[in-house]
């Protein structure tokens, strides 16, 4: 009854186990917000009891260690050397650091993504009317896939900062990021890459990637605590990048008159933050990293893949997803029935999906004259019945009408 694919390296009973709510329905937006694992919840709470008994400042110098180690983690998650990870409380605020840090001059480019998340096409638009920087937008190939000759007729000098979006928040899709990579540095651009929908189901590491800086965040696929996100600064731009807030951690207060900024990523953290999320943090990538990131991704994969192809086979369903190799993140629209009540009727029934609105990556959904999709993004605590379950319940949508 609880069938899990062969190809399944990730222990998914245990997982379940230490995953109550799996079995209360099915969950399918870890792209959203996923469970977390026992060990989360209780590494949160049990810091914030331990605050109510000894205060704050005691409580956090009680975990000094284990709070260090929170960077250390995520440095070894995603391949990163040492001192090039600041910890954040979102992914936006970490893509924000960095991409306000970029210095810009009259025409100089910035380039963006069709898939571009909304948030960070809202930066870049309000760095371009104040500096008088200019936003292109990188076109795609039929697949969906940033179109790599494209990108090479539209290179020039004044691209200061190629922003890129690994896995869009609106569907299937994995962008190529080493060749955008060596075709930016090449005309001496800045790669940033958001990797919001990437880490935690997607294997990766920067030094392959070759990216100046990547954002993640805590509470998707890496299923960590909300309000946690982090962000790597590769070292060669490191030290060249002054952030447009310092604070007494980021920075040293060294005479009436002068300060010195931290020489390591720590110049794009703050001193204040939520201990108790920073540490769920920590267990979430710690879990990740025993269970092995390229287990959890072949794992999610065979379900998303699952899904995917079962709804495409459901008459009165239309699969949105772009490209040729996908994620996690399943997006389907149902016929006649609007995403929204897709949604609804799907949590009636105890099945938990989301739905991508245009406003969240406008360019691309104007382009294909979409509104909004239905959004499934199936984790490894899924079993299959759960998904074949799911898929049942939206074919039941289709011939309820
Ligand atoms: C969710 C998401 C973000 C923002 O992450 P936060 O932690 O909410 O700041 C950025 N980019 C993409 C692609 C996302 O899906």
């Amino acid at each position: 009854m609880n069938a899990t694919p062969e190809t399944d390296t990730v222990d998914v009973l245990a997982a379940r186990a230490d995953t109550p709510a799996a079995e209360h329905g099915v969950f399918l937006d870890s792209a959203g917000s996923s469970l977390p694992p026992q060990r989360v919840v209780e590494t949160v709470v049990g810091h914030l009891r331990r605050e109510a008994e000894v205060g704050g400042y005691r409580a956090a110098r009680e975990r000094s260690e284990d709070l260090a180690a929170v960077r250390t983690s995520v440095e070894t998650l995603i391949g990163a050397p040492t001192g090039t990870v600041a910890l954040s409380d979102s992914a936006t605020r970490a893509w924000c650091d960095f991409f306000y840090a970029v210095p810009l001059s009259p025409g100089d480019r910035i380039l963006v993504s069709t898939v571009e998340y909304a948030t960070n096409a809202i930066a870049a638009l309000q760095r371009a009317r104040a500096t008088g920087a200019v936003v292109d937008t990188i076109p795609v190939d039929p697949s969906g896939r940033i179109d790599l000759e494209a990108l090479e007729r539209m290179m020039d000098d004044r691209v200061a900062l190629v922003s890129l979006v690994h896995a869009p928040t609106n569907g299937g899709l994995l962008n190529p990021v080493r060749e955008i990579v060596d075709l930016a540095h090449r005309h001496g651009a800045l790669v940033l890459l958001d990797a919001c929908q990437s880490v935690g189901q997607i294997a990766l590491d920067v030094d392959e990637l070759g990216v100046d800086a990547l954002s993640g965040t805590g509470r998707k696929w890496l299923r960590g605590p909300r309000g946690t996100g982090f962000l790597h600064i590769a070292p060669s731009v490191l030290d060249t990048l002054e952030p447009r807030s310092l604070d007494l951690h980021s920075a040293s207060w060294t005479g009436p008159d002068s300060y010195t900024v931290a020489d390591d990523a720590r110049r794009f953290e703050t001193w204040e933050h939520d201990v108790a999320a920073r540490l769920g943090l920590g267990a979430a990538v710690d879990l990740l990293l025993e269970l092995g990131p390229s287990a959890v991704e072949a794992a999610v994969r065979a379900r998303a893949e699952r899904l995917r192809n079962a709804l495409a086979e459901v008459r009165g369903i239309a699969v949105h997803d772009l490209g040729e190799h996908h994620t996690g993140i399943v997006t389907f629209t149902v016929e006649g029935v609007a995403p929204a009540a897709v949604k609804d009727a799907l949590a009636d029934r105890d099945v938990t999906v989301s739905v991508s609105p245009a406003s969240s990556t406008l360019l691309d959904m104007t382009a294909r004259g979409l509104d909004s999709l239905v959004r499934a993004s199936p984790h490894y605590f899924l079993t299959l019945d759960q998904i074949d379950h799911a898929v049942d319940e939206c074919r039941a949508l289709t011939s309820q009408r």
